[in-house]
């Protein structure tokens, strides 16, 4: 899956310099690395996408992270839809790919 993100209007909301300067510096600070944590342990898979932590018109890199694809689709899917997520925690945990 590859999530709404892509096809909504945010990234008209995205600095000018993000695809230059602010989303490489981010990459590049985090190792490329995912830096979700899944039941406490850091993802660490090979990441190509930059997420907002918090509030997402804060572009400081304190409130961004690297995130693989898997992650951010996860994430951009549970925002906005809290409800929804809550329902999904309680379910079993999924095996993650990343930890095999
Ligand atoms: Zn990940």
């Amino acid at each position: 899956m590859s999530g709404g993100w892509a096809g909504s209007n945010r990234r008209a909301e995205l600095p000018r310099d993000w695809y230059t300067h602010i989303r490489p510096f981010v990459l590049a600070r985090d190792e490329h690395r995912c830096r979700n944590r899944i039941d406490g342990r850091v993802c660490g898979r090979r990441a190509n996408q930059v997420d907002h932590i918090g509030d997402r018109d804060n572009h400081r890199p304190e409130n961004l992270q690297a995130l693989c694809e898997d992650c951010h689709a996860k994430k951009s899917s549970a925002q906005g839809n809290a409800a929804r997520w809550a329902v999904r925690r309680q379910r079993p945990k999924e095996r993650h790919p990343g930890l095999l």
